[in-house]
């Protein structure tokens, strides 16, 4: 009994779903705007066919009816209709190029399912009340009209599946009935057969609609793949758009870097030299700008580069880029018609930017910058070329401490190749055979006697004769062969050194490398300790330069060679720039003035003064002062004058052999004697 109930319960509730179901179907559906909004798309395009197909069928039915049936049926009633399709057609059409939203078309399209019913209604109604009054063509006619407009129907409906099956219903019901009880077997086949047609018809309809919303949900799943993909894609454009920024902009100053310097060198290159265009690079290098970060600090030195790249950059020269290249050192490219003149003019306005004071917040503090151009296509075969002559020319701007512009020209060029020269020699070269040492004589002026030597390098090749230091050393500097030349001449000298008196004393140069490494200092201090000489009778003489590289570790080495006993010389004192700040922070025992100050000495007013106040300084600071290149008795007699206790130059004697120096000394001691 109990089961029983719960069955009935079961069914009841079984049937309420499906009628529920079959209703729902007579309802447009709304659970998917997207879905209803392209349903409405294809439906749009078939309304006006729908109106043509009822108002031709309506026309041609009230046409064979006129005369039979009465006028409000085939005249009046058809016409209202026929207009109020004509009317709805032209709505549609109107409306086509119209932008709709989701819940528009979902609304138009409830409107239209709503207005399905009354219009086949309507139409059932007068297709039946015209029955009566037809023979039997005309009653053929009739039902061909309802079954001939209720396929058309569908397939015009197709899109809208609940306005198709309201029509179904609505239509086919009341003609199949009235086929029926018409007793005549051929309307009675008609109506069965409609009624099979039309059910095979919304078979399909349902099979249709399904596909469509498949393929319209295929078609979105692809557009959302479709759609994430291109936000992707985007988000990874932003992203190495920005990499590539940061990789080529330097974050200190903010200024394009190294990498895209040389990648921009090229671009311009292949472009110049392709079109015979023109194209400059410039080198820039501050001067007096390590002091700076030594004595300040680094944020000091940060503050200076920020400056400087600030001023460079408000150069506004469409033709112009500035690149920072690393430490101290900027980059500039100039395009277009470039002249000496013009790279001129720049490199003048670079410095004169540079050259202005800076605030680092503790204070003021002034750098100068020199600069190195190269001008294709006068010079320079690639790129990398051009700029590899600029920073030659920058170079020689610095060596010559000539702070400014210099353009590579002729003569660096004859240099350069004179360079390639010496270092293809030195390869080849046997260099302990082909080295040799001569050593100059430094005269205390009181007694006009000799108190020490010098030892100073020389090297005879059989490739290209005899080579000045001068032009030797800097190759050995590069190619990094400088510390075992220095090792195996300090050796050397201190050989010759042993053979003289105890009161004579060997003066040695060092190169800026014998410095920068606690290894190389301590081969050094090794050789002196394993040749036996007094290390106190030993000078090393320095250069600016070496302790500008990295002043902490160069300091380090001077005072390890300070502590074994030996004396530091500061050597070609007054060519550099922030001679005095050095002076004052290292353990020196000697200055050395540089020859350029004593030639004309007693024409030029100005050598005179430096070298006058030089001396002030070194007596007060208690370091000896050697002045070089002494060559004549009249700047003997003014440096006496000035209170100069020792001097070096031709005057006193030239560089000479080991066995030199032995007679000379010896020739010193006769004459000692013999006074
Ligand atoms: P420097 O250390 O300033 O050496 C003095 C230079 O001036 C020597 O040139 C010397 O011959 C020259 N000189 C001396 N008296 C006079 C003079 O009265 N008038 C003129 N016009 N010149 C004079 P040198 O021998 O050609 O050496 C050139 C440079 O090469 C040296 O300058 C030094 O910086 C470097 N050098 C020489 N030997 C060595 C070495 O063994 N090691 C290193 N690292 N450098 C060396
Ligand atoms: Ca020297
Ligand atoms: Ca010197």
């Amino acid at each position: 009994m109990k089961a029983d109930r719960v069955d009935k319960i079961r069914t009841t509730h079984h049937f309420r779903t499906r009628l529920g179901q079959w209703f729902e179907l007579l309802k447009v559906p709304n659970g998917n705007p997207a879905l209803t909004a392209a349903q409405f798309e294809a439906f749009s395009k078939q309304v006006p066919l729908l109106y043509f197909i009822l108002a031709t069928n309506m026309i041609s039915l009230a046409w064979t009816h006129q005369g039979t049936a009465p006028d409000y049926l085939v005249i009046y009633l058809p016409s209202f209709f026929i207009a109020l399709f004509v009317l709805r057609s032209l709505i549609w059409l109107r409306g086509r190029k119209r932008q709709r939203t989701a819940e528009q078309a979902y609304r138009q399209l409830k409107a239209t399912n709503l207005l399905s019913l009354p219009i086949a209604v309507f139409c059932t109604g007068w297709s039946l009340s015209l029955l009566p009054y037809g023979d039997a063509y005309q009653q053929a006619h009739v039902a061909f009209f309802m079954a001939i407009t209720v396929i058309g129907c569908i397939f015009c409906l197709m899109h809208l599946r609940s306005a198709a099956l309201i029509v179904t219903v609505t239509v086919n019901l009341p003609f199949f009935v009235v086929m029926c009880l018409s007793g005549h077997p051929t309307f009675i086949a008609t109506g069965v057969n409609v009624i099979l047609v039309t059910m095979a018809m919304i078979m399909i309809l349902v099979s249709h609609y399904r596909d469509f919303r498949q393929l319209h949900e295929s078609r979105n799943v692809l557009m959302l793949q479709q759609q994430a993909l291109q936000e992707q894609n985007k988000a990874m454009q932003v992203l190495s758009d920005e990499n590539l920024r940061l990789a080529n902009l330097d974050s200190l100053t903010q200024l394009a870097n190294r990498r895209s310097f040389f990648a921009m060198l090229e671009t311009a290159f292949a472009r110049e030299s392709s079109t015979d265009g023109k194209l400059a690079v410039g080198v820039i290098d501050l001067d007096g700008f390590k002091p700076v970060n030594d004595l300040y600090g680094h944020s000091a030195g940060d503050k200076v580069l920020i400056e400087i790249s600030n001023r460079l950059s408000t150069i506004t020269d469409p033709r112009l880029s500035v690149y920072r290249l690393g430490g101290d050192e900027f980059g500039l490219l100039l395009q277009g018609d470039v002249t000496e003149d013009s790279a001129n003019a720049l490199g003048a306005k670079v410095c004169e930017l540079i050259a202005e004071r800076i605030n680092i917040g503790s204070g003021m503090v002034q750098v100068t910058g020199s600069v190195g151009f190269a001008i294709y296509p006068d010079v320079g075969e690639t790129g990398q070329e051009i700029y590899e002559l600029a920073d030659y020319a920058l170079y020689t701007a610095k060596r010559h401490h000539r702070a400014g512009t210099v353009i590579f020209n002729a003569v660096q060029a004859n240099e350069l190749n004179r360079q390639k020269v010496v270092e293809e020699a030195m390869v080849a070269a046997d260099l302990d055979k082909e080295l040799s040492l001569v050593f100059q004589p430094i005269t205390c002026v009181d007694r006009r006697i000799c108190i020490g030597f010098e030892a100073l390098a020389r090297w005879q090749s059989p490739r290209i004769g005899q080579v000045s230091p001068a032009e030797f050393i800097p190759v050995a500097e590069h190619n990094g062969r400088i510390t075992l030349i220095t090792r195996m001449l300090l050796a050397r000298a201190l050989k010759t050194a042993t053979l003289w008196p105890d009161d004579i004393y060997l003066s040695f140069n060092l190169s800026p490398h014998d410095l920068t490494s606690p290894e190389n200092i301590l081969k050094i201090v090794a050789i002196v300790l394993k040749s036996g000489f007094d290390p106190r009778r030993i000078n090393f003489e320095i250069t600016e330069t070496a302790v500008m590289h990295d002043f902490e570790q160069a300091s380090a080495s001077i005072q390890m060679l300070r502590e074994l006993g030996a004396g530091i010389s500061l050597d070609d004192f007054g060519t550099g720039y922030s001679s005095l700040n050095h002076v004052h922070k290292l353990p020196l025992t000697k200055i050395k003035i540089d020859g350029s100050f004593v030639r004309n000495i007693h024409t030029r007013k100005a050598s005179f003064n430096i070298v006058k106040s030089v001396l002030a300084m070194c007596a007060e600071m208690e370091l000896e002062a050697i002045v070089e290149g002494v060559e004549t008795e009249e700047e003997l007699h003014i440096l006496e004058n000035l209170g100069v206790r020792a001097v070096q130059g031709y005057y006193f004697g030239k560089p000479m052999t080991a066995d030199d120096t032995l007679k000379r000394l010896a020739l010193q001691d006769t004459k000692a004697l013999a006074s």
